[in-house]
């Protein structure tokens, strides 16, 4: 628990708020006020997210501020609401879903001009809340908010986290939790399934006034271009292919990519039974409630080309079906292109030769065949040397043979273009992380939290998470492989 400072101004005061989104009819949202949680307290603030609002660390740490966290107060300028929107759950359409438990309150314009929306997750129910009861537990925001922290810095587009208020407040899942509100903040928390559910209600005109809103707000290099749909939907498309691809190249699992769970600006949102690959397994399945293993890490970039065909079926009132079917063709070299790009720069490569991606690939193979940690091998294969023994990299795999006849191919590989050892090592280690949020550091750090209510930016994990590419060797226990008690943790939808 933070101590709280008492702070004349309160937050926001001297903020604009332009609420784009609320200017929409109300047919995209139900307007509602968040229920404040009882007796709350300040769990943990980013302030490097607080920065981006041009809040201080003092006005963070206000009476006030928590209140806003808890759902207490609002400031003014606030008009807070719960967004409209359907989707695919696990392949099947759910014709009405929308913020059960998140509620928007407004746009924040900075001193930059950048613009960020502030959503409250947990704060209470709303009309979209079905039999649920509207609030969050600790535990899965504590995850949230380290996880979209960690891909930030790790340069992966993500809505951020701002805060979390606490409260002894029970929630019930499998067991009694206690609840937590999470403040996040993005450009935009439009999902695919925002256009999905005027396309099952067949209300073309909102299909277009949303479209509207997002070309204007997050496109708007195509506003009044007669093309301008289909520009955005070829961008979506794109950016979402790129977005998975760096998902795969760090071994990021999302879990649940329902088309609820796309973002339409290409950012990783909804943080539900993520994981981090340790061994490696293209099959792996982070979520244990997903028995067919359709979220699997190889179904990934698969996945996104489903969703985004789900996004331009309902985009098809106003882009006529070849011009959707073309923008659809344009995912995979999107991805191909960007996992291609960004497995090369992971194997220190600088050039693009022919063979790149069997030397690629078959590395890959031979990590599946030895479940080798995925991280752990990408950091050290920096320390490569052409005429050594790579003992470090060898010890890694059963079949040493293997990785020797792999070794020679890298080697001849890395004289084909003259790579400098020193140079390449320093490219490579700001690509290949040292630190992931690891499901039993993630684990751990939740238990200690739950005792002692607060979290500290100061946290060593938070620390790596933080810098994941600086070599940090105070902490080097964060980078290691998961305990055995660790491999039997499992993750579900449960938050
Ligand atoms: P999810 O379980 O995250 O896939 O969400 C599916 C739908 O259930 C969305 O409309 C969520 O807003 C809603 N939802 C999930 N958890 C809760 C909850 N605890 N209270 C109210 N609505 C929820
Ligand atoms: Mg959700």
């Amino acid at each position: 628990m933070h101590a709280l400072v008492t702070e004349p101004a309160a937050p926001f005061s001297t903020h604009r708020f332009d609420n784009r989104f609320a200017r929409l009819p109300p047919a995209f949202y139900r307007r509602v006020q968040p229920t404040p949680l009882a007796d709350p307290y300040l769990l943990g603030i980013s302030d490097d997210a607080a920065a981006l609002l041009d809040l201080d660390p003092a006005t963070c740490r206000s009476e006030k501020f928590l209140d806003l966290l808890a759902g207490n107060w609002l400031p003014p300028g606030a008009e807070p609401l719960a967004m409209l929107y359907a989707g695919h759950q696990f392949g099947t359409f759910v014709p009405q879903l929308g913020d059960g438990r998140a509620i928007l309150l407004g746009e924040i314009v900075n001193q930059k001009g950048e613009r960020w929306t502030l959503q409250l997750k947990g704060a209470g129910l709303t009309p979209f809340s079905r039999t649920a009861d509207g609030r969050a537990v600790l535990r899965s925001t504590v995850r949230e908010y380290l996880c979209s922290e960690a891909m930030h810095a790790l340069g992966i587009p993500t809505t951020r986290a701002l805060g979390i208020a606490g409260s002894d407040e029970p929630v019930y899942r499998e067991t009694p939790e206690t609840a937590a509100v999470l403040m996040r903040l993005a450009p935009s928390h439009v999902r695919f399934g925002s256009f999905e559910v005027f396309y099952a209600r067949r209300q073309p005109e909102c299909i277009k006034l949303l479209a509207d809103h997002v070309i204007e707000a997050h496109y708007p290099q195509h506003a009044g271009n007669p093309d301008a749909y289909e520009k955005f939907l070829i961008d979506v498309i794109e950016g979402t292919a790129r977005l998975i691809a760096h998902w795969q190249a760090v071994g990021f699992c999302h879990g649940v990519m329902n088309t609820d769970k796309m973002s339409i600006i290409g950012l990783t949102i909804d943080y539900g039974p993520f994981g981090f690959m340790e061994a490696f397994n293209p099959g792996h399945i982070c979520n244990h409630s997903d028995d067919q293993g359709r979220y699997s890490y190889e179904n990934q970039p698969y996945i996104g080309l489903w969703n985004c065909a789900r996004l331009a079926q309902a985009l098809t009132p106003l882009i006529d079906a070849e011009k959707c079917n073309a923008a659809l063709a344009r995912y995979e070299g999107a991805y191909l292109t960007a996992y291609a790009t960004h497995l090369r720069a992971k194997l220190g490569l600088r050039e693009s030769l022919d063979g790149d991606d069997a030397l690629a690939s078959d590395l890959l193979a031979m990590l599946a065949e030895h479940g080798t940690d995925y991280t752990i091998f990408f950091r050290t294969l920096s320390t490569f040397e052409p005429d050594a023994s790579n003992a470090a990299l060898r010890d890694m795999m059963v079949n040493r043979e293997a990785f020797n006849a792999w070794a020679e191919r890298y080697a001849a590989r890395l004289q084909a273009e003259s790579s400098n050892a020193v140079e390449r090592r320093v490219r490579m280690n700001c690509v290949n992380p040292k630190y992931v949020l690891r499901n039993y550091l993630a684990q751990a750090f939740i238990e200690k939290i739950n005792k002692n209510k607060c979290l500290q930016e100061s946290d060593p994990l938070l620390a790596v998470l933080r810098r994941p590419f600086d070599e940090q060797p105070e902490f080097e226990v964060y980078a290691a492989p998961p305990p055995d008690w660790a491999k039997s943790i499992s993750v579900s939808c449960s938050s």
